[in-house]
């Protein structure tokens, strides 16, 4: 058992990062309790997997400090912190036995044979791998693999378990198993997993609560519903799948409700972000936008494309002012017809524009 099992919380202190010139982490600053499921989400290059890094202990930080209730473990080598870590390339041993592999990191630290058996076979049982243990990892399919992996890293007891898009190597439909299990997989431990994606519905469906990073910085943090009404920034919208972003000028205000000047038309919203002039950009999700009668209140567009995902279709228009529109429809319609656009105002979020 590790000396810190029994921990009540994992905190980021203004930890930073600097590769040369590149800030990769800036100032995170974050306090994560026993119990929850993180999700640092952000695209390529924001500094997920060098906060990671800098949690287990691979990659030293240039400030701050990570604290375990009040014990500093940055300082700490990364044996000592004893972490779980899975990874996009799971690297299991190809000449060891499934339960040898995850026997491996107890064997490491000197964990006795008879100490070891009992938590290998329930580290097995807890990925549900009870029958294959006997087994080569090259005579399973890829999410037991994945489950050897999460088990190796579970089998030490660790009071945390990083996982860096380790899904991503996997099929649609495995992915989509996977991440129940590791949910799950999660309850049964009771203790912090730290979970790095750049896909937000892997995020939104497995997190406790989500961190949004940008450039080595916190954009938002919250629980995925929260993120997903409310995103506090454009840039987190965006992210969050607002995908119709349309620039526009303050027509009308009234408290959090805006009216827009937007493409030869008005545009009704909500305020988001506390907008500092005239200029205020629109974000709309692909589902909330959709062709109204044209003799209706909307903002009109050319079809540029249009695809059929099962019950509806995703459709793709431009603004004669060039503005993109992404918007749902429930009939195909033709490249090239013009089509009038609308979406409820508590559907229309205002970010603050250039
Ligand atoms: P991805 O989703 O593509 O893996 P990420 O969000 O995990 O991206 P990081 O790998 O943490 O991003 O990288 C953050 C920034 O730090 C990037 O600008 C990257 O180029 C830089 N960086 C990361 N590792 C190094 C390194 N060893 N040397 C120099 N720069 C690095």
């Amino acid at each position: 058992m590790s000396l810190l099992s029994s921990f009540k919380s994992l905190r980021l202190e203004g930890v930073s990062r600097d590769f040369g010139v590149v800030n990769a982490l800036r100032d995170l600053t974050l306090e994560i309790k026993r119990g929850e499921f993180i999700a640092l989400l952000g695209p390529s290059g924001c500094g997920k997997s060098t906060a990671l890094n800098c949690i287990a202990g691979l990659l030293p930080t240039t400030r701050g400090q990570i604290m375990l209730d009040d014990k500093r473990i940055d300082t700490l080598p990364t044996e000592d912190r004893g972490f779980g870590m899975v990874f996009q390339n799971y690297a299991l041993f190809p000449h060891m036995t499934v339960r040898a592999n995850v026997g491996f990191g107890l064997k490491m630290r000197g964990v006795s044979k008879a100490e070891a058996a009992p938590r290998v076979e329930q580290a097995i049982r807890t990925v549900r791998l009870d029958t294959q243990a006997h087994k080569l990892p090259g005579h399973l399919s890829g999410g037991q693999q994945q489950r050897v992996a999460i088990a190796r890293a579970i089998a030490i007891d660790p009071p945390l378990v990083l996982m860096d898009e380790p899904l991503s190597n996997l099929d649609a439909k495995l992915r989509l198993e996977m991440r129940q299990e590791i949910r799950r997989i999660h309850q049964s431990l009771g203790c912090i997993t730290i979970y790095v994606t750049h896909d937000q519905d892997e995020a939104l469906s497995l997190a406790d609560r989500i961190v949004v990073l940008r450039d080595g910085t916190i954009r938002q943090v919250g629980a995925p519903e929260d993120l997903y009404a409310r995103p506090a920034h454009l840039d987190v919208a965006e992210f969050m799948g607002f995908r119709t972003r349309i620039a526009g000028r303050v027509q009308a205000k009234d408290g959090n409700r805006v009216q827009l000047a937007v493409s030869g038309t008005t545009l009704d919203g909500v305020v988001q972000e506390a907008l500092t002039g005239d200029a205020a950009i629109a974000a709309i999700r692909p589902d909330d936008l959709v062709p109204v009668a044209p003799d209706a209140h909307g903002i009109d567009g050319v079809v540029e494309a249009i695809e059929y995902r099962g019950r509806d279709f995703f459709g793709q228009a431009r603004t004669k002012g060039g503005d993109e529109l992404f918007f749902r429809s429930e009939q195909r319609l033709a490249p090239g017809a013009s089509v009038r656009l609308g979406a409820e105002p508590h559907r229309v979020l205002v970010y603050p524009g250039a």
